[in-house]
């Protein structure tokens, strides 16, 4: 049996092994995370090329007490290490017909702006929207996001019997789709709240309706930012692990979990044998089961058949110009959302039409981009990689993107474009090993998707335990974080 001084190993350094293994090094466990990599951070990683300064993953950020409570719980203050702008807005809409909406972090300011674009009864039904999002989040995230759904005692309290009495308000039946079509008359803010579905990768046609408490975090709880851009979260999160004790073994990749008489005794990683008590694995669970485990270790079978979740193309352009009719977020709608969102979940031919998601971090990290200038994150949702002719895509992306973005503006960009990258599902698969390049693990494109997704335990292999966007209870930042928090409080409590 381990003694609290055992050695527990990390297999990814994303930001969900990061959250564990700092909860880990501070209850005086050994802790080694191996990450293939040669930088910590996984998706939460950046770039720089001639002065611009991209964050190359996530860009929306919220939940901050996540980040903070890492420090705090380490016995330190996290302002020492981690700070982060509190923005006024939200995002910025655009439609092709010129219509525009900019929604922010206040009821009331959202009602007034939606009822000055859309009509009185509108903004009254926006007002509405965010107090049921309010109330569906703080009903369902203590039982649903914060604590483990494969163990007995989540179940038997009385938060979850109150959720159970809540069952045929919660839109658990229903889609996202129809559910904001019950509350909107607009099809363009019944489209702007379907675009939360994206949140988790998922269709708006197809995920359940409970999806709407995701406006929550925004609209009620705060749009923000890290200062140093988004990297910093990963960047700051190692320089206290390494503080707490945390060996990081870099440009190390584990090729198989050690499994002896269904327990973890170690991993091999480039070659090398490696013993300890116990095991995290933040990688891809898919990839974890295809690659890491020996043979004869239970699959989840039904866990495992879950589709992964949407990817992206993105495009890194730092401009020459700035456009100060865009901000930190700002998104351009396609014509035809439903058509996008088949095309994405049908991985038909690339859709013309795309959505465009525009995130200009210089707005509030001006050292991002040199004086005068933009640097921008284009991003477009995508089917994950099933082995598309990307090479075909990118072009006819670009242009089509290009394109949608100069109309908006009223300008063309592309002789604007002095910098450039591009980041193509299979790229992000070839860096993060998670299956398609998938941004969020598993969709959620069924109601029961949230009781699919692999339990933060092995239920077959003592001492083995799971975190990452594939794990309960998911992909994004805030909730990698907390399924590190789960299974390291998991393997505390046994171990
Ligand atoms: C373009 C993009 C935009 C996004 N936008 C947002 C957003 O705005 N807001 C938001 O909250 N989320 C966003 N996300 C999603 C978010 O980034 C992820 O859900 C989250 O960062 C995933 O963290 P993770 O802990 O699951 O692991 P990952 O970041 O996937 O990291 C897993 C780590 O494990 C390592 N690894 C894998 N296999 C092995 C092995 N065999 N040996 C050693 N190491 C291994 C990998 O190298 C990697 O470092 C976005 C993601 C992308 C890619």
């Amino acid at each position: 049996m381990s003694t609290s001084s055992s050695t527990v190993a990390v297999v990814g350094a994303g930001i969900a092994g990061l959250s564990a293994a700092i909860r880990l090094a501070a209850s005086g466990k050994k802790v080694i995370v191996f990450e293939q990599n040669s930088y910590t951070g996984g998706k939460v990683t950046a770039f720089e090329k001639k002065g611009f300064r991209f964050d190359m993953g996530p860009s929306l950020f919220t939940l901050p007490y996540l980040v903070d409570e890492l420090f705090e719980m380490a016995g330190k203050n996290p302002r020492d290490y981690f700070n982060y702008h509190t923005h006024d807005e939200v995002c910025r809409y655009f439609w092709e017909d010129g219509m525009k909406l900019t929604l922010y972090p206040s009821i009331d300011k959202n009602e007034a702006a939606v009822a000055s674009v859309f009509g009185h009864s509108e903004g009254k039904k926006m007002r509405d929207y965010f107090e049921r999002a309010r109330i569906k989040y703080d009903l369902t995230a203590p039982f649903f996001l914060e604590k483990s759904l494969h163990r007995i005692g989540t179940f038997w309290t009385p938060a979850v019997i109150k959720v159970l009495k809540e069952i045929p308000r919660l839109g658990l039946f229903s889609t996202l789709h129809e559910e904001n079509e019950k509350v909107f008359n607009s099809p363009k803010l019944v489209q702007l709240f379907n675009r939360y579905a994206t949140y988790n990768g998922s269709s708006p046609y197809q995920t359940p309706g409970i999806m709407q408490m995701i406006t929550h975090l925004e609209h009620n709880l705060g749009t923000h930012f890290p200062v140093g851009g988004m990297h910093e979260i990963s960047q700051s999160l190692t320089r206290l692990a390494v503080e707490l004790g945390v060996q990081f073994e870099l440009n190390t990749k584990v090729e198989e979990l050690t499994i002896e008489n269904n327990e973890i005794t170690g991993l091999k990683a480039e070659g090398k044998p490696w013993r300890v008590d116990q095991l995290v694995c933040n990688t891809d669970v898919k990839h974890a089961y295809q690659y890491l485990m020996p043979k004869g270790v239970k699959r989840p079978k039904k866990t495992l058949a879950q589709e992964p979740s949407s990817s992206a193309l993105i495009f890194y352009w730092g401009l020459t110009a700035q456009f100060p009719e865009l901000d930190l977020h700002n998104i351009i709608f396609s014509e035809d959302y439903k058509t996008e969102f088949d095309h994405i979940q049908m991985n038909g031919p690339f859709w013309e039409d795309p959505t465009v998601y525009i995130h200009i971090s210089n707005r509030l990290e001006p050292a991002d981009a040199p004086d005068g200038k933009d640097c921008w994150f284009v991003m477009v949702n995508t089917p994950y990689d099933q082995g598309q002719n990307w090479d075909d895509i990118v072009p006819l992306v670009r242009e089509k993107v290009l394109e949608r973005i100069s109309r908006i503006l009223g300008t063309s960009v592309e002789p604007l474009i002095e910098v450039e990258e591009v980041l193509r599902p299979k790229d992000i698969e070839r860096r993060t090993s998670s299956i398609g390049g998938a941004l969020y693990g598993t969709s959620s494109n069924d109601r029961l998707a949230a009781f699919l997704r692999h339990s933060n335990k092995s239920d077959s292999v003592k001492g083995l335990y799971f975190c990452g966007g594939s794990a309960h209870p998911g992909g994004g930042v805030p909730l990698c974080l907390l399924s590190g928090k789960i299974a390291a409080e998991w393997l505390i409590e046994e171990g």
